[in-house]
């Protein structure tokens, strides 16, 4: 079931897919965020726009991006992707655009210490984008895949971020809250919260550690069938 949030262009609503895959619909645009092909997405509409983070194939899927696109559909993608999918457009770390009465904004998202050997990165800086999604005064975060890196913690007015969470990828749960206390989104979401060997991450641990700070920490199956 989506989760509604009102703006002063009416209505924002928030479907949850699988991992790190998101709908967000408003003003009869549909919006999907990293669709991937583990995600049922039957009964969904078909995207207007499309945004992916980064290039792993929980992100940058595809069999996914075939099932929601059509000739119209307008996709954003960080500019090692769109060497990988055909006909989308560059966003680098700190672009805006604006897309009909949205805006988008990329962010950086990478690793601060951890990758597949010393030094190196999962997630190397410059190569993947969070986004900001901005619709009727309402400001929509999704983190992609990072740490709770300085951009990520000094991010202003959010009203409603989901925040990735899993090992050996990004971050942990306690990471992750210290990073959300200093955003201060209104509502967080955790996602992305299953690990490489398919273990999830204890979200508990995450809402203990936001006790007290108000801030509306939502938790929704991402994982359905699994
Ligand atoms: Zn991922």
């Amino acid at each position: 079931m989506p989760d509604t949030f009102s703006t002063t262009a009416g209505e924002v609503r928030i479907t949850p897919i699988f991992h790190a895959s998101v709908l967000l619909e408003a003003g009869g645009k549909a919006v999907f965020i990293d669709p991937y092909s583990q995600g049922d997405f039957t009964g969904l509409p078909k995207a207007d726009l499309v945004l992916i983070t980064h290039i792993h194939g929980d992100h940058n899927d595809p069999k996914a991006l075939a099932q929601v696109r059509t000739g119209t559909t307008v996709v954003y993608t960080p500019a090692n992707v769109a060497k990988t999918v055909p006909g989308a457009l560059v966003m680098n770390n700190g672009e805006t655009v604006h897309w009909g009465d949205f805006t988008i904004e990329a962010v950086a998202m990478y690793n601060l210490v951890r990758g597949p050997s010393a030094g190196t990165f999962f997630h190397p800086k410059g190569l993947g984008n969070g986004y900001i999604v901005s619709y009727g005064g309402k400001r929509f975060y999704f983190s992609g895949d990072t740490e709770a890196t300085p951009e990520f913690r000094v991010l202003k007015n959010i009203d409603v971020a989901f925040v990735c969470m899993n090992l050996p990828f990004t971050m942990t749960p306690a990471e992750a809250a210290g990073g959300v206390r200093a955003m201060h989104p209104a509502v967080v979401y955790p996602y992305h919260y299953r690990n490489g060997d398919k273990t999830m991450q204890d979200l508990s641990v995450f809402q203990k550690a936001l006790d007290g700070t108000h801030i509306d920490v939502r938790l929704r199956n991402w994982y359905p069938g699994s």
